[in-house]
């Protein structure tokens, strides 16, 4: 295996120390002699020994066993320094030389990584530099294309991982399993026998002192713009011919390239709304505008739902609904896919007949087949039935896993530039109809469910 080393541009941050390094330190439990080496950049000052012992600190939350603790501080360097400044980084990476890959990746804020970016058009950037960028991948689809175009000028797209960390999920990877490795789900996956889909990502957290960062996002950006697209597209893709990032790549670009708003209306087709004051688990959680450091004349939304349709053969008609919000009273963290009803029920069975549908759970990772079955009290009674499974436990958190893929330099789990331009295509329109008003913004108390008219149900 190649020596790689891991150079962390805002080494400091807050995703570095919370999810990167943690993340580091799970591959490292699975592979603990995998050769990484660590190296952080920051403006913050630092010592070489107190970078090490955050590294330390770090990789053992993740699951780092003391010896790969001990080798990697040893091992690490810090470099303090503008990552803005061109001149520093060529400098740096000489420093680093040429012993293997380096993987540069930026955990920093999206403007300074895209300013860093723009500094590294200055020096010819050597062959074993690879990026890795964070989301969000700029903030609509112009700006994520200017992004992509600094980026070819500096290595070609198959040197560049864009990070999701949800294609990391071991619940979203499970797709790729109980879609094209079951005959039973493969032959009724198309709008013939699915009525619905419905991607759910409600949490019970609030703001947790990120109102910096999500205040200027929102929950559309957040969470429905990168993550739930990306978990749409793995959901909708045709099947393909083996697993590699350039397979896989196609597939989820060509879902993301027909999908549309449904009914073609921005305004019919988007909710929003933001929590007022109240309690989620016993904890008081006050107005979300009055958190610290929320501008309310932004408008943020603490909780968004889209409906698009994935206009092509297989799912033209199909709705695909698309929810995430924050201080929620049920976390709900699920793919739901609802099946049509059958064409003639046989006469003589009675009874309520839902609907059946395969719940594949994001958080936990469960897999539920909702099934109707004959009623325990009258055979001729139709009930529903539960069929109730576990997925496998990765041994790798989701960043892990995709640290994994990156460190290797494999495109699998990275998305492509141009998936990244259009997965903000139809971002743009709700944000712009909201932007003119055209969708009230609604309330709901923390700790309360979705207001109950936000019906999944499109009425066109
Ligand atoms: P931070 O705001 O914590 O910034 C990261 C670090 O970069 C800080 O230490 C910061 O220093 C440093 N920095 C800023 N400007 C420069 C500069 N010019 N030169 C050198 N260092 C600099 O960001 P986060 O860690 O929260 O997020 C990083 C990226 O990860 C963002 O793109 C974010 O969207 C993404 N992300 C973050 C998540 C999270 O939970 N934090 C989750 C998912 C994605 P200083 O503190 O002095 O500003």
């Amino acid at each position: 295996m190649t020596d790689t080393t891991l150079l962390i541009l805002g080494a400091s941050g807050d995703l570095t120390n919370r999810l990167l390094l943690p993340g580091l330190g799970s591959l490292f439990k699975r592979e603990p002699d995998r050769p990484v080496r660590v190296v952080g950049a920051d403006r913050v000052a630092m010592t070489g020994e107190e970078f090490a012992d955050r590294v330390g600190a770090a990789l053992a939350a993740g699951g780092a066993g003391p010896e790969v603790v001990e080798r990697q501080k040893a091992s690490s360097a810090y470099f303090q320094l503008d990552v803005t400044n061109g001149d520093d980084i060529e400098r740096m990476i000489d420093t680093i030389g040429d012993c293997g890959r380096i993987i540069m990746y930026f955990a920093l804020p999206p403007a300074v990584t895209e300013a860093s970016c723009r500094a590294m058009l200055n020096f010819p950037v050597p062959e074993h530099v690879h990026l890795a960028m964070e989301k969000p991948f700029g903030h609509d689809q112009a700006s994520a294309a200017e992004l992509n175009a600094v980026l070819a000028g500096l290595v070609p797209e198959v040197r560049v991982h864009r990070v999701d960390h949800f294609l990391g999920k071991s619940s979203v990877l499970d797709l790729l399993a109980i879609r094209f490795a079951n005959r039973l789900f493969f032959n009724v996956w198309s709008a013939e026998h699915i009525e619905s889909v419905e991607i759910f990502y409600d949490e019970d957290l609030a703001l947790e002192q990120r109102a910096a960062y999500y205040d200027k996002a929102g929950a559309f950006v957040d969470m429905i713009q990168s993550h739930l697209m990306q978990v749409l597209s793995f959901v909708a893709m045709e099947a393909p011919a083996e697993v590699t990032g350039l397979e896989l790549r196609d597939k989820t670009a060509a879902v993301l390239r027909a999908v549309k708003l449904w009914g073609d209306d921005p305004s019919t087709s988007s909710r929003r709304a933001r929590y007022t004051a109240g309690n989620v688990g016993g904890v008081e959680i006050p107005d979300y505008v009055s958190e610290e450091g929320v501008e309310p004349a932004r408008m943020t939304e603490t909780l968004a739902q889209v409906t698009v349709e994935v206009r092509n053969q297989r799912w033209s008609g199909v709705p695909f609904t698309l929810r995430s919000g924050k201080a929620l009273g049920q976390r709900r963290k699920e793919i739901v896919v609802t099946f049509r009803d059958v064409r003639h029920l046989p006469d003589g069975l009675t009874g309520p007949d839902p609907k059946d549908s395969l719940v594949i759970g994001l958080s936990p990772d469960t897999m539920e087949l909702h099934l109707t079955t004959n009623a325990a009290s009258d055979p001729l009674m139709l009930e529903q039935s539960v069929l109730r499974t576990g997925l496998r436990k990765s041994e790798l958190d989701a960043y892990g896993e995709v640290l994994a893929a990156i460190l290797d330099g494999d495109i699998l789990l990275s998305v492509r530039g141009d998936t990244a331009e259009e997965a903000w295509r139809v971002t743009d329109e709700v944000l712009a109809a909201w932007r003119r008003g055209e969708v009230p913004m609604d309330e709901y108390a923390a700790g309360a469910p979705v207001p109950a008219s936000w019906d999944t149900t499109p009425s066109s």
